[in-house]
């Protein structure tokens, strides 16, 4: 049976992530960087399962949401007849009491912000999968702002080696959500000061990888200049959220 023709959002999908990676090609070639080191995570949140199969269908392999009970009414509705189903990362804040159910829907947490919450993933995960570490990131707080999540600088100097040591996580890198800012222009100190908080940190600690995931839809091109090799892109993939 031949495939049913595109409809037109799966076409004006493919038109946005074609867009979108050539924007990440053009930021990554003006500062010397290859763009294949550059991931696009799309951001599902609020997005109906048809909408996310149609992006799924466009391209995009990797899916981010951010509340562990929305992810987990998607996850399967989004996956279902999909010859290669998309790899989830929780980009939001999780509690500890749902730890356990994040594990098994996400590839990889991107929002570890406690020595408490690392050592329960890495209890559940040497229960779930004994000898394969799960991947998360340590979100780092790096403009210490009061109202956002994540480890402080000097937080997560004290508590790295501590981390590094848990035997079933892989500590692919450091995650920070940006300032809500005008332009994008004003969101390059923070994210200046993640990619210098990884330099320095992986001198020492060399257990600690190389990941930064920064860079949302206003200011990605701006995050991919300065190391970013993980962007999250919710809105200019999928329009305003309600
Ligand atoms: C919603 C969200 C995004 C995507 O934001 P857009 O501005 O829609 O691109 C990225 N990261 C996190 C943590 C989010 O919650």
């Amino acid at each position: 049976m031949a495939p049913a023709p595109p409809t037109g959002e799966a076409t004006q999908l493919v038109e946005t992530r074609r867009l979108l990676l050539d924007q990440v090609a053009d930021a990554a070639r003006r500062v010397g960087r290859d763009p294949a080191g550059v991931e696009i995570v799309a951001v599902t949140k609020t997005v109906p399962p048809e909408r996310i199969r149609a992006a799924v269908a466009a391209g995009f392999g990797t899916l981010g949401e951010n509340r562990v009970q929305e992810a987990e009414a998607k996850i399967d509705r989004v996956a279902t007849g999909l010859p290669t189903p998309p790899a989830w990362h929780l980009v939001g804040p999780l509690q500890s009491n749902k730890a356990r159910r994040a594990m098994a829907l996400f590839e990889v947490i991107e929002t570890v912000d406690s020595r408490e919450l690392a050592a329960r993933l890495d209890r559940i995960a040497g229960e779930l999968r004994p000898g394969r570490p799960y991947r998360v990131l340590l979100e780092v707080n790096v403009d210490a702002d009061p109202a956002k999540a994540g480890f402080t600088p000097a937080a997560i100097e004290r508590d790295l080696p501590a981390l590094l040591e848990l035997p079933g996580l892989r500590v692919d890198g450091l995650m920070t959500v940006g300032r809500l800012v005008g332009e994008a222009e004003a969101a390059r100190p923070t994210f200046v000061a993640l990619r210098r908080l990884s330099e320095r940190l992986r001198a020492t600690h060399p257990g600690l990888g190389p990941g930064l995931s920064m860079g949302m839809t206003d200011d990605f091109p701006v995050a991919v200049e300065e190391g970013a090799t993980i962007v999250r892109i919710g809105r200019a993939i999928f329009g305003p959220r309600p």
